[in-house]
Parts: C-alpha cells; sequence; structure tokens
C-alpha cells in the first residue's frame, strides 16, 4: 500500500521513532501518545486489520508483544501496560495498517476505561453466545 502512512513508516520513507525491528514487524512511537511511551507494533506486511490478519502475523506479533511489553513498563517505570486494537472505524480504528497499541500504565494517569462494567441481561448473553457459537461452528471449524 503506497500511500499507508504505516507502511511508509516501515519503508522508511516517513519518520517515525523506532525502537524495534525485525524481518516481519516494526514497533514505533505513537505521535499522539495516550501515555508517555506509547509504542505501536506493526507488521511490515499490509494488513487492513484482525479481518484480514494472516494468522501467522498474528502469532508472531503478539510474540514480539509480550518481549516488548516489559521493557517498555521497565523503560517508563509504569505499573501497568494495555494492548489495545481496533478495527474498522466503528471500533475507533484510525490508521487501516493492522496495529497493537502498548500503553504504559500508572495509578491515577487519568485514562479511564472505555466501559463501566454493568451486570447484562442473561437472555441477551445466552442469544448472543448461540449466535457466536453458530459462526464459529460456520466459519471456524
Ligand atoms: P487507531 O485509532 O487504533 O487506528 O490508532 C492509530 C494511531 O496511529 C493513533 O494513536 C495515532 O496517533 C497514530 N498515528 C497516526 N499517524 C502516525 C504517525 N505518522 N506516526 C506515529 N503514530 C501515528
Ligand atoms: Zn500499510
Amino acid at each position: 500500500m503506497t500511500d499507508c502512512i504505516f507502511c511508509r513508516i516501515v519503508r522508511k520513507e516517513a519518520p517515525a521513532e523506532i525502537v524495534y525491528e525485525d524481518d516481519k514487524v516494526m514497533a514505533f512511537m505513537d505521535i499522539n501518545p495516550a501515555n508517555p511511551g506509547h509504542t505501536l507494533l506493526v507488521p511490515k506486511a499490509h494488513f487492513r486489520n484482525i479481518f484480514d490478519l494472516d494468522e501467522e502475523v498474528a502469532a508472531y506479533l503478539m510474540k514480539v508483544a509480550v518481549r516488548l511489553a516489559p521493557a517498555i513498563k521497565e523503560a517508563m517505570g509504569a505499573e501497568g501496560l494495555n494492548i489495545l486494537n481496533a478495527n474498522e472505524p466503528a471500533a475507533f480504528q484510525s490508521v487501516f495498517h493492522f496495529h497493537l497499541h502498548l500503553i504504559p500504565r500508572t495509578f491515577g494517569d487519568g485514562i479511564r476505561p472505555p466501559w463501566i462494567p454493568r451486570p447484562g441481561d442473561p437472555n441477551q448473553i445466552k442469544a448472543a453466545a448461540e449466535r457466536i457459537r453458530k459462526a464459529i461452528e460456520r466459519r471456524v471449524r
């Protein structure tokens, strides 16, 4: 994808503060950080999001995330870290090249959870489970 900003960063045609790269993935600093140390981890190959992501690439991305997370936490003196991922605009995706947000967290940093947990209607939960089981049966097995 020639006009994809993350592809351009991967090709070193656009500037970025790169903190890690190998032949398959790259990690660089988010230019609008939620917290200091907010890092993006991307596959070097272009995938729009989770809906077209290659499974082997996904597995490798998570492997690298497991290695980078403690380094980022230590470097930033953080107390925790969120891994976030957005898929499609309805889910807040704004850059359409798959990426994981690695966001260092500290108590009192002001970042709020995106939803307030409240008990759901058991019938709705059951109905959703039934629909999802059927879709998994159709698509995954
Ligand atoms: P999302 O909303 O999950 O698609 O997140 C996209 C992220 O990419 C946002 O947090 C942006 O701040 C970040 N971003 C956009 N352009 C750049 C760039 N050129 N370099 C680094 N981060 C970027
Ligand atoms: Zn791209």
